[in-house]
């Protein structure tokens, strides 16, 4: 049931009219950010087609066909082997590919032409999902040709879902071929929602996270909230630093600590949180604080934009910004912390 899918409700629409009119497409693109939920639509498509009792030709989810269809056991090794082959649900008519390290196996895109031309085992169509399908790795041999030449003619009883989260980086050739169905970011009220329906979050924290998740459920559930509020922290420290005490120090010793080879991978995730703090200063300046992202931090927020003006918090931003250009070329991180937080100290 697309019921129970969080927002695009746009793609509802569309999706539940081609199911009634039988028309969905054989070869189908999944477009859109990361974690807005594309493989859960596509898994409730071929549902549909699988299910016992469909209810307004839409999945039971009860019966036993559903409860198979998306039950899927992904290699736990790295072993190339186990990615060189279409890996099935439950329901032998329903199969995935999905990348080795960087690519889709050559051997997995020809199991999956093979697979779509055979008839279903148990239900009246097949699936195949081609997950993360900006890395089909494919060159101009017999794999390729095949593979276009089933998305251009499918099979009758087959269908073939691309997901991608960057559409624009797939061959034309694969694009073409296929019905683009987009997805749009998911709403911020909810994800909140959904969150406080894992029961999982307190109130602040579920909203914290929305606010946090660019509209993607996926990046929500992956923010670990402890971390964050610990590097936030820190981040927070340098804005107080520079524009309520002047202290100086602050600001390298913050600098030693993100350069920290245990502190390493975490060195990106603080760079953004700095940019968000700074962007909400800016926000609060214009007046817009229902658009705080750390609005559980919002006395703060307001206190340093009492104290700052609108141009060096531009300014500011696009030395993150030429920042985080340079480390493209391999720059020594240390150094340029320190710089970057000299910069922002000085000129005003
Ligand atoms: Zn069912």
């Amino acid at each position: 049931m697309f019921e129970k899918l969080i927002g695009n409700n746009h793609v509802k629409e569309v999706l539940r009219r081609m199911l009634s009119s039988e028309r969905i497409p054989h070869s189908l693109l999944l477009a859109g950010a990361e974690g807005v939920g594309k493989k859960q639509f596509a898994l409730e498509i071929a549902k549909a087609f699988v299910c016992q009792n469909p209810k307004n030709f839409e999945a039971c989810d009860v019966c036993a066909s559903c409860r198979r269809a998306g039950k899927f056991e992904f290699p736990k090794s790295d072993k190339k082997d186990d990615f060189e082959k279409v890996i099935f649900s439950e329901h032998s008519d329903i199969g995935t590919v999905i990348p080795y390290k960087n690519s889709i196996l050559v051997d997995a895109i020809r199991e999956l032409v093979t697979e779509a031309n055979f008839r279903p085992y148990e239900a009246k169509a097949r699936f195949f999902l081609i997950d993360d399908a900006e890395k089909l790795n494919i060159a101009k041999d017999n794999a390729a040709n095949a593979l276009l030449k089933t998305l251009e003619e499918p099979p009758p009883t087959s269908y073939i879902f691309l997901i991608s989260s960057r559409p624009d980086t797939l061959l034309p050739t694969i694009r073409s071929r296929c019905q683009t169905i987009r997805f749009a970011p998911i709403d911020k009220k909810e994800i909140e929602e959904f969150l406080l329906g894992t029961k999982k979050f307190s109130p602040t924290d579920a909203e914290l996270l929305a606010r946090l998740s660019n509209g993607s459920i996926g990046r929500a559930l992956e923010i670990d909230l402890g971390k964050f509020r610990e590097g936030r922290e820190a981040m927070l420290k340098v804005l107080q630093s520079l524009l309520l005490r002047e202290d100086r120090s602050v600001l390298l010793r913050t600098a030693e600590e993100m350069n920290d080879a245990k502190n390493k991978d975490n060195y990106d995730a603080s760079l953004e949180i700095l940019e968000t703090l700074i962007h909400d200063v800016w926000v609060v300046k214009l007046g817009n604080e229902t658009q705080v992202v750390n609005f559980d931090i919002l006395p703060q927020i307001k206190n340093l934009a009492q104290n700052v003006e609108s141009k060096r918090l531009a300014s500011w931003l696009s030395e993150i910004e030429k920042m985080r250009e340079n480390f493209q070329v391999n720059i020594n991180r240390k150094i340029a912390t320190d710089a970057l937080f000299m910069q922002m100290a000085s000129g005003f």
